[in-house]
């Protein structure tokens, strides 16, 4: 009999249950992140010495279904449930010649990469504490160390930030809502085309560029990521800048710093080329409490000059220029 794992449907065709099911039996609430993954209480929850901090125990239902815990105190309530949920996965009739196949070498390693993964992300979560300390960069700082001074003509600052695209990088600008419609074509522009508005045009701006005659703002319209925007709306504006700069040392570069005329702010960095370190950012930032929505390509950021309510929307940090400046208007 076969033991290879379709997590969408059973492996065994006389068996009612798809495997998520199972594993819901087994280990309780699954809160399924994809379709493979998903997270639940910890079966030796109540060994651990530490605070659980909600997402520790993860449950991976691809090459052999695994429980993975962060914690070490629960090791053995951990395995013994590993036993049980593979059994019930693998060999659900309860065939007694069932003989667990062994996972191939390609499998192993995977393995042992998604174990690595996991320690990365405890150990970012559990060093945001340090990080917070040793890279402090509070806001007032962040406008002052500012290569281009931006603390002056708040009403162009828009324009710094779209001359940090290519001149004919079509882009989208506008509400929240100014997309999915033929009409919304107009809100997507060359940055060459928008530059000739005399002011902010709208709120919003997305870090990606898209096709030409694009008129909704979905991932499939998505020619490049140009930048990766990165926000948190659990740090304060005076405590995120620590994140901003300890990405610096991991790699990143930091173009551009927005404050939201909210509570946030938000670090623009250029989009790592890298896709081993951008896979990484993806496990790390919500480690480090900042917004994974942010990673989606379509997600729109705020424009700097526009107005939010009452306040504006501005840059307080903008890396010098490498190449000159696209465009100014006349
Ligand atoms: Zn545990």
């Amino acid at each position: 009999m076969t033991n290879e794992i379709n997590p969408a449907s059973s492996p065994v065709n006389t068996a009612p249950r798809t495997a998520t099911e199972i594993a819901a039996n087994v280990l309780g609430e699954i809160a399924w992140a994809s379709p493979t993954m998903g997270y639940c209480e910890c079966p030796g929850k109540k060994s651990h010495s530490s605070k659980d901090g909600g997402k520790d125990c993860v449950v991976y239902l691809d090459h052999v279904p695994t429980v993975n815990c962060l914690h070490a105190s629960c090791k053995t309530a951990v395995e013994a449930t590993n036993k049980k949920l593979r059994a019930a996965i693998l060999n659900p009739t309860g065939d007694a010649s069932f003989e667990m196949r062994k996972p191939t070498a390609e499998e192993r390693a995977r393995i042992a990469e998604r174990d690595l993964k996991s320690r990365m992300q405890l150990r970012a979560r559990k060093s945001l504490p340090s990080i917070l300390k040793k890279y402090r960069w509070p806001y007032a700082e962040i406008l002052n160390d500012s290569p281009v001074d931006v603390k002056v003509s708040e009403e162009n600052h828009w324009r710094l930030l779209l001359g940090k695209f290519q001149p004919d990088d079509v882009v989208w600008i506008g509400e929240r809502d100014s997309s999915g419609k033929p009409e919304n074509a107009a809100n997507f522009r060359t940055v060459n085309e928008w530059l000739k508005c005399e002011w902010a045009p709208h709120q919003f701006l997305c870090p990606s560029t898209f096709k030409n005659n694009s008129w909704s703002r979905s991932n499939e319209n998505v020619l490049a990521r140009r930048f990766l925007v990165v926000e948190s709306d659990l740090l304060t504006r005076d405590e995120v800048g620590a994140v901003f700069r300890y990405l610096g040392e991991c790699g990143l570069k930091l173009v551009a710093v927005v404050d939201t005329a909210g509570k946030s702010l938000h670090g623009w960095f250029e989009f790592p080329a890298d896709e081993e370190l951008m896979n990484d950012l993806r496990l790390i930032l919500p480690a480090l409490k900042c917004d994974p929505k942010m990673l989606t390509a379509s997600q729109p950021a705020r424009l700097p000059s526009a107005m939010r309510g009452e306040k504006r929307q501005r840059l307080i940090f903008l890396a010098k220029e490498e190449t000159k400046l696209v465009n100014e208007v006349n």
